[in-house]
């Protein structure tokens, strides 16, 4: 009996081995394939002389800190083997005196590059294209190696916030940001006094101005100001509504939610005529106050039903990271409707998202994309460092997840090194281009 055991207990770690081990031949292709990175925070070296702040419309860095899980931590081996990869860091620890010695030689490399410093990394993290959501693009941070993802969250928000940003206080700052860039958006511009002048006037052109500035898909970061369940539009209430509270008064929540329906349809058409993809963050969001239940992608589901918007294709970054990943492959039965793994890739560790990333090549694997969201964060840790692990633990997930595929015999070697290219770069071609 005690031998039984033994060998069941040998069995199953050679099999929690071989799950975690990839196929040397699948990996080498992973490695040598230049990735599209579908969604990432690149930050410049300035802008206009100033420190590049345009990198998030709602960065985390002003709210409350929380702590950062494992993979973010100081003492992650993985930050030590980023640095010798990046900068020839000669320590094996994090020692103090060896961290300044990193954040010099960071300096010396952006000093002797300059604007070249961001292609730079990408070249370093094997990167063709990467998706830079942000504000605006910025010195170094251009095509072809970085397109342009705006957000639009700030054209939902054309009315008085007050109610809305008294949610929480992470809440109060992010109300706060979009009100900023839709000031950016107007210009010199008044918000018209109806919804049909606001719609004609500012949304539509304000997206043809995307589009021609070179963007290639818009993002929301809804699930920071509120659940992701945008609703039908009922346009003549919310005429009503926009009306009466643009000439005075305070929408409470659930008058301001109705009012961002009718908006947010008008976007969601616009932007499908225009060619651009809708991204919406799901799953996991920073902040102590960050709502995980609104940020569910199940809460999408009657946008993507909608058979009005089956023109418009949309985007599920982070593939629900952390609870709401099996949601998601079942969501991408919709014809319009795919995901990537960006932010997994540094917030789980890599066997975790290694079983994400095959269940969902296991359902609709033309859905799934490679991503980093790689974003700024402290001087030695920073996006190049979070994009180093995110973008080395992706393929490595990618290539355990199509390893076990293989050795179940649910895919032939061809067809996964197939699914390598697809994931690293010819879904994100076929839906951005
Ligand atoms: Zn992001």
């Amino acid at each position: 009996m005690r031998g039984v055991f033994i060998a069941t207990v040998a069995l199953a770690l050679a099999a929690l081995t071989t799950a975690q081990t990839p196929d040397p031949a699948v990996l080498a292709a992973i490695n040598h394939t230049r990735a599209i990175d579908d969604h990432a925070h690149p930050r410049a070296l300035a802008v206009n002389g100033r420190s590049d702040d345009d990198y998030d419309a709602l960065p985390c860095a002003p709210l409350e800190p929380t702590d950062s899980t494992i993979t973010g931590r100081l003492d992650n081996p993985e930050l030590i083997a980023a640095w010798k990869d990046l900068y020839a860091y000669p320590f094996n620890d994090t020692a103090p005196g060896h961290v300044r010695w990193l954040t010099a030689a960071k300096s010396a490399r952006k000093n002797q590059l300059g604007n070249h410093y961001p292609a730079w990394v990408l070249d370093r993290l094997g990167i063709e294209t990467e998706f830079a959501n942000r504000q605006a693009l910025a010195p170094g941070i251009a095509p072809p190696r970085f397109r342009w993802v705006p957000f639009d969250d700030a054209l939902l928000l054309p009315l008085d916030t007050s109610a809305l940003a008294a949610q929480s206080p992470d809440r109060k700052i992010f109300y706060a940001r979009e009100q900023a860039l839709l000031a950016r958006y107007l210009g010199p511009r008044k918000t018209p006094a109806t919804l049909a002048g606001y719609l004609a006037q500012i949304v539509t052109p304000t997206l043809e101005s995307q589009r021609r500035a070179g963007a290639v898909a818009i993002k929301f970061e809804s699930a920071y100001l509120r659940a992701l369940d945008f609703k039908p539009p009922d346009v003549a209430a919310a005429s009503t509504l926009y009306a009466r509270f643009h000439a005075s008064g305070v929408l409470s929540p659930a008058q301001y939610y109705q009012l961002e329906d009718a908006i947010f349809h008008q976007i969601a058409l616009d932007a499908g005529r225009l060619g651009l993809p809708v991204q919406f963050h799901t799953g996991v969001g920073c902040g102590r106050y960050f709502m995980l239940t609104g940020a569910n992608p199940l809460l999408l589901e009657g946008v993507f039903n909608d058979p009005s918007l089956r023109g418009t294709n949309f985007v599920m970054l982070h593939g629900g990271a952390g609870p709401y990943s099996k949601v998601v492959a079942a969501l991408l039965m919709k014809p319009n409707v795919y995901t990537d793994f960006s932010e997994q890739t540094y917030l789980m560790p890599t066997y975790q998202v290694a079983q994400v990333i095959r269940y969902w090549l296991e359902y609709f694997p033309e859905r799934v994309m490679f991503g980093t969201d790689l974003s700024p964060g402290t001087p030695e840790n920073d996006w190049e460092e979070s994009g180093w692990i995110a973008a080395h633990n992706g393929r490595r997930a990618l290539a355990i997840a199509l390893t076990g595929m293989l050795q179940d015999g649910e895919i032939t070697r061809p067809r996964a090194l197939e699914l390598a290219r697809m994931v690293l770069r010819g879904n994100a071609l076929r839906l951005y281009q």
